[in-house]
């Protein structure tokens, strides 16, 4: 490794290459700035790549609160025939169904189709910055460090490394305790008999929850008819219910809060499943992360014999992947020049800077079977302000995804991919339109009526639903 340091010049600089960095550097080259997309692992779209269902993206009225790049990488994913595409949960959610094999090829096309600079297997580990103008981020990899000097830089990394190496100011976690949601390795089980599945499920309904959003049927039966008319595996198994309580009881399963099953792959019989946790887990704390690796895959082996033995449908499902990492749903989030409350997206609040739209619940993972969940006003969409992606005191420095500017409750909500991908869609496209205003000075100049008409204009949904 050489020790002497390389240096390289763009105009936009973006960090991390999950759902919102992926967006935001694909909208960042589309709107002419020269971009280069910089990501520590061996692959793009980072949290995509899990199994996970897009959640965020549809709210549970059924209207589309995100449009545009989110739209784009849905129907790649199509193309490589790895599109489920919008399910009902039945319980609170709408939510976009894609094999994660196919995010991936699709990650991929549309970020070098826009022609961005990638530099994959490679950390930002150092920011050089002063008095709120990050001038470059060094970012390490097999052939040594590099200067990238940039005019503006965007942090996806979801753990906010960036604007925490420039020195904002961050929030973690529950303020008063510190405590973080729990982490979590997803995985896939395939040869799923699906039709088995919801004829348990419409036998057993007790084991499954539904209608926590009251709008999706008359009562619960009726809930329970549409999940199984559906005909797909989407499932949430609830620690209150006897199948899963009693495996928890008796010591056949661990202490979680769901088991939530999720088409993947109807060709491949194929579901991802939600389940497993380790609390109290800093994951920024790299040798404490490495560690619950242990009991994530132990979690594993547990749940898939659990299900294979006690839940008909599974008889004969195999073990198909574990997620590339372990999921991190909370570390860092900047302060920003607005902090989203927990009132604001409850209440479904509009701001005349949203420049993105979030539509999930409000969603605080606890430790072993502990979790909160609260429903948006009516259904609805709330708005992601500008202001909640610039850090405060920055000029030239932008997030997207996990690391936004929110307290716990509506980080809670904002940190799911469909928003995260608006969010990054918003501020690939205002990092742009910042060498327009100013030449890449401060984006607070960027006139936020026009990025949002720029936005409208390339498919974001910024207008026109509850
Ligand atoms: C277990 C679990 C279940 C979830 N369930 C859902 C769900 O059902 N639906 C849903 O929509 N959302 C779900 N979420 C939330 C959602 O997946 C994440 O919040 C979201 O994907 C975050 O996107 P992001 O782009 O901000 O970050 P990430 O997807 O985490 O991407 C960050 C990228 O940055 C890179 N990176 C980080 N630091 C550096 C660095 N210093 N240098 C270079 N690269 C770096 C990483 O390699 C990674 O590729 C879940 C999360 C977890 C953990």
């Amino acid at each position: 490794m050489s020790s002497k340091m390389a240096t390289m010049e763009t105009d936009v600089l973006v960090v991390g290459g999950g759902s919102a960095g992926i967006a935001a550097a694909t909208m960042a080259a589309r709107n002419g700035a020269a971009t280069v997309l910089v990501d520590a692992g061996p692959m793009l779209g980072g949290e995509l790549n899990s199994g996970i269902p897009v959640d965020g993206c549809i709210t549970a009225r059924g209207d589309w609160a995100v449009g545009g790049f989110a739209r784009e990488l849905f129907a790649t994913c199509a193309r490589y025939d790895g599109y489920v595409g919008p399910v009902c949960d039945f319980r609170a959610l709408n939510v976009v169904c894609i094999d994660p094999e196919a995010a991936k090829m699709a990650a991929i096309d549309l970020v070098y189709g826009a022609g961005v600079k990638v530099l994959m297997y490679t950390f930002a580990d150092q920011v050089v910055s002063g008095e709120g103008h990050v001038e470059g981020v060094v970012v390490r990899n097999k052939r040594g460090r590099t200067l990238i000097r940039a005019r503006t830089v965007i942090d996806a990394t979801g753990d906010g490394d960036i604007a925490t190496g420039a020195g904002c100011q961050m929030a973690v976690g529950d303020p008063s305790s510190r405590s973080m949601q729990p982490v979590s390795l997803l995985f896939r089980m395939a040869g799923v008999d699906a039709p088995r599945l919801l004829d348990f499920v419409s036998n057993a309904p007790e084991n499954v929850s539904v209608l926590e959003y009251p709008g999706f049927a008359e009562d619960r039966n009726a809930a329970i008819r549409g999940l199984v008319e559906q005909g797909l595996p989407k499932v949430f198994f609830v620690p209150e219910g006897p199948v899963l309580g009693q495996a928890i009881a008796e010591g056949r399963m661990y202490p979680t809060s769901l088991v939530a099953i999720t088409p993947i792959s109807t060709g491949r019989r194929e579901v991802s499943i939600n389940t497993t946790r380790v609390a109290d887990v800093d994951a920024t704390d790299t040798g404490r992360l490495s560690a619950v690796f242990d009991d994530l895959h132990r979690q594993i082996e547990i749940c898939s014999r659990f299900l294979q033995s006690s839940v008909p449908g599974f008889e004969d499902a195999v073990l198909s992947a574990i997620a590339p990492r372990i999921g991190i749903r909370e570390t860092r989030r900047i302060v920003g020049d607005y902090v989203l409350t927990g009132e604001d997206i409850l209440a479904g609040r509009k701001f005349d800077d949203g420049v993105a739209k979030g539509c999930h619940e409000l969603d605080i993972h606890g430790s072993d079977t502990g979790h909160i969940r609260a429903n948006i006003k009516d259904g609805g969409s709330y708005d992601i302000p500008l202001r909640c992606l610039i850090p405060k005191g920055a000029k030239n420095l932008l997030v997207a995804g996990r690391c936004l500017s929110a307290d716990r409750e509506a980080h809670s909500s904002a940190r799911v991919m469909g928003s995260c991908m608006a969010m990054g869609q918003a501020v690939g496209t205002a990092a742009a339109m910042a060498r327009e205003i100013n030449d890449f000075g401060d984006v607070r100049d960027v006139d936020v009526g026009a990025l949002r008409a720029r936005l409208t204009e390339q498919g974001a949904v910024l207008e026109g639903i509850v």
